[in-house]
């Protein structure tokens, strides 16, 4: 059983509990992170810590008195549970009221909930998905307008993955007036030549951390970066595809809705930065 943290308190995970008012269940009034563990270190956790807080702060959500010390618990999460290799989720609401009300709570009477729980995953760099590559579907972006505010409102991530299984494939990729935004839980890559292509930053996508520190490799590495939009047409017409994210590191896409991208098997490019970005991230790890 895992010990996980609720509100300051390290308990067993069928012990934990968070209020039916809490506005997390009730409206999805929360904010989370994920955040890999290799070698029994996570990986990129300031960035992670940044975004966090820049999310508190555009939903003028209060501070947690224990976001100073967010490291020491997800180091003390790592060590109760023996991770080598997973993730850790972390979540953040504005709290429970005593009643359910569009308001927002006073934050002088409503403390924010905190909870993180550990994933154990063995096996995680090493995934067979990362030497097969994964295929996606297109589908039409449906989210809201703030999707850089990494928000617990994944219903329709969720329904994406299920249109992705339902068709037989890994993952979906979402458009939005005819250009890629991302995908359901990952930024969406192309590659033309030396040049990898991926949407610039706006509301319109989630600013990844794994994101941002695999341009900067790739650049580091002499590479082109373009950072625009592209339409599933180019995706199908490209040399290889591949996403990101704090869980899949990088991952080759070798299908787009039912066409082979480049070779139809991942791509010299992406297994590259895959070995860069699980190099050098191991060697910062915290
Ligand atoms: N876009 C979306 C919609 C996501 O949910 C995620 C992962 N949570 C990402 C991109 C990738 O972000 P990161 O590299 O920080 O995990």
């Amino acid at each position: 059983m895992r010990t996980v943290y609720v509100n300051g308190e390290y308990l067993p995970e069928n012990e934990a509990k968070v209020s039916i008012f809490d506005r997390g269940f009730l409206m999805a009034d929360g904010v989370y992170e994920v955040t890999s563990v290799l070698d029994g270190k996570l990986i990129d956790f300031a960035g992670h810590a940044k975004r966090l807080e820049r999310s508190l702060n555009e939903l003028d959500m209060p501070h947690p008195e224990v976001l100073p010390d967010l490291l020491e618990v997800h180091r003390e999460l790592v060590r109760l549970n023996g991770i080598d290799e997973g993730m850790i989720y972390l979540q953040i609401t504005r709290g429970a009221p005593d009643d359910r009300d569009f308001v927002f709570p006073d934050p002088e009477t409503t403390k924010p909930t905190v909870v993180l729980f550990t994933q154990n995953k063995p096996g995680l760099a090493n995934s067979p998905a990362a030497k097969k590559g994964i295929k996606v579907i297109s589908i039409a972006d449906q989210r809201w307008a703030r999707r850089d505010i990494k928000t617990v409102q994944l219903l329709f991530p969720s329904m994406g993955k299920m249109m992705a299984k339902a068709a037989g494939v890994d993952d979906a990729w979402m458009v939005e007036d005819g250009a890629v935004t991302e995908g359901t839980s990952n930024n969406a890559y192309i590659i033309k030549g030396n040049t990898i292509i991926t949407r610039h930053l706006g509301n319109e996508i989630l600013h990844g951390i794994t994101r941002a520190a695999v341009l900067r490799f790739a650049k580091e590495a002499q590479m082109q970066v373009e950072e625009r939009s592209f339409t599933i047409a180019e995706a199908q017409d490209a040399d290889e595809a591949f996403i990101t994210s704090a869980s899949t590191f990088v991952m080759p896409v070798v299908e787009v809705d039912g066409v082979a991208v480049g070779t139809g098997v991942p791509g010299p490019i992406a297994a590259r930065l895959r070995e860069i970005y699980l190099d050098e991230s191991r060697k910062v790890a915290v």
